[in-house]
């Protein structure tokens, strides 16, 4: 008979079967030993790798959600983890009002910069890695009630450092600033001036401190907000020049390294040195803002050190 051919002993499949294909789940046995493969699966799903991070200051495990939702700041201990440029503008000025200016701006390769990588290949890499174009966003926004220029710089491409795009991006920003005449809120973060662009990187410091002062000439009011870090080039430019200069905790601030300087004195330093609180203690800044306080806080002065302008404007 035609049907007796096709039995699985004569195609071949009945010495394989059992181990190919599973047991059908009708009987007690199949279920219990089903189970104990998926609440072992469902273990491992709970806690995945990448979900927590771990804070360097308190080292607790904190939940990368709840980091999140706490803007990157440790729940425990409130060690402020470093935060990218547009999570930070999110995290202040009003919903749908930042207007970003130079968007497209790139650095170029002047120099033709080769070390253990081409400054190309490395701008290349960065572009990739962060989704910017270079290390800081500029544009228009509003904070609270206040229209203000704003500028805020990424420690995540090359290390925050100050090169041609960020000088001349800037230097737009506080002319604009000054055009409108609006307040001026620069955050910053970074290890000093680009290497990779030598005398060229030099120079914005002398340029971005030439159109603060027509700003300051204006009356307007400028704001420096310094990040964890900020060093070298930027700090001896247009970082400290704020009329009023803040920093969030722990932030480290200076201009050359703590071991040049221990070198160079040929002293001990003080406990706490180039911290913001130590710098907080000695004049050097005004107030400690934590992130969770920024855009309020930010609001804050920015009330203060417009009323005067406002008042004049209404014939006060
Ligand atoms: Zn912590």
């Amino acid at each position: 008979m035609a049907t007796t051919s096709f039995t699985k002993k004569s195609l071949g499949l009945e010495a394989n079967e059992p181990a190919v294909t599973p047991p059908p789940p009708t009987t007690a046995n199949t279920t219990f030993v089903k189970k104990p493969k998926l609440a072992s699966q469902s273990k491992k799903r709970e806690i995945p790798e990448g979900l927590w991070t771990k804070c360097p200051k308190c080292s607790t495990m904190v939940f990368d959600k709840e980091l999140d939702e706490n803007l990157k700041v440790c729940t425990r201990c409130q060690y402020h983890f470093p935060i990218g440029a547009r999570e930070r503008i999110h995290s202040l000025v009003e919903t749908c009002t930042f207007e970003e200016l130079d968007a497209q701006m790139t650095s170029v390769d002047i120099l033709k910069f080769t070390g253990a990588a081409s400054y190309t290949s490395k701008l290349e890499k960065y572009e990739k890695s962060t989704g910017l174009k270079d290390a800081i966003i500029t544009g228009i926004c509003k904070i609270g009630p206040h229209r203000a220029a704003l500028g805020v710089m990424d420690f995540k491409f090359l290390g925050g450092s100050m090169g041609s795009v960020v000088g001349e991006k800037l230097t737009r920003l506080i002319e604009r600033a000054t055009e409108k005449e609006l307040p001026l809120i620069i955050i910053s973060t970074s290890g000093g001036a680009r290497m990779y662009e030598g005398m060229f990187s030099l120079m914005q410091m002398a340029k971005t401190c030439g159109a603060l002062a027509y700003h300051a000439v204006a009356k307007l009011p400028y704001i420096s907000v310094l990040t964890d870090p900020t060093m070298a080039g930027v700090m001896a430019s247009y970082a400290s020049v704020g009329d009023l200069i803040i920093a969030e905790p722990g932030a480290k601030i200076g201009f050359a390294g703590p071991r040049v300087i221990k070198d160079t004195a040929q002293a001990e330093l003080p406990p706490g040195f180039q911290t913001a609180e130590f710098l907080l203690d000695h004049g050097l800044i005004d107030a400690i803002v934590s992130r969770k306080e920024m855009k309020q806080s930010l609001a804050e002065y920015l009330d203060y050190m417009t009323a005067g302008r406002k008042l004049a404007a209404n014939g006060g």
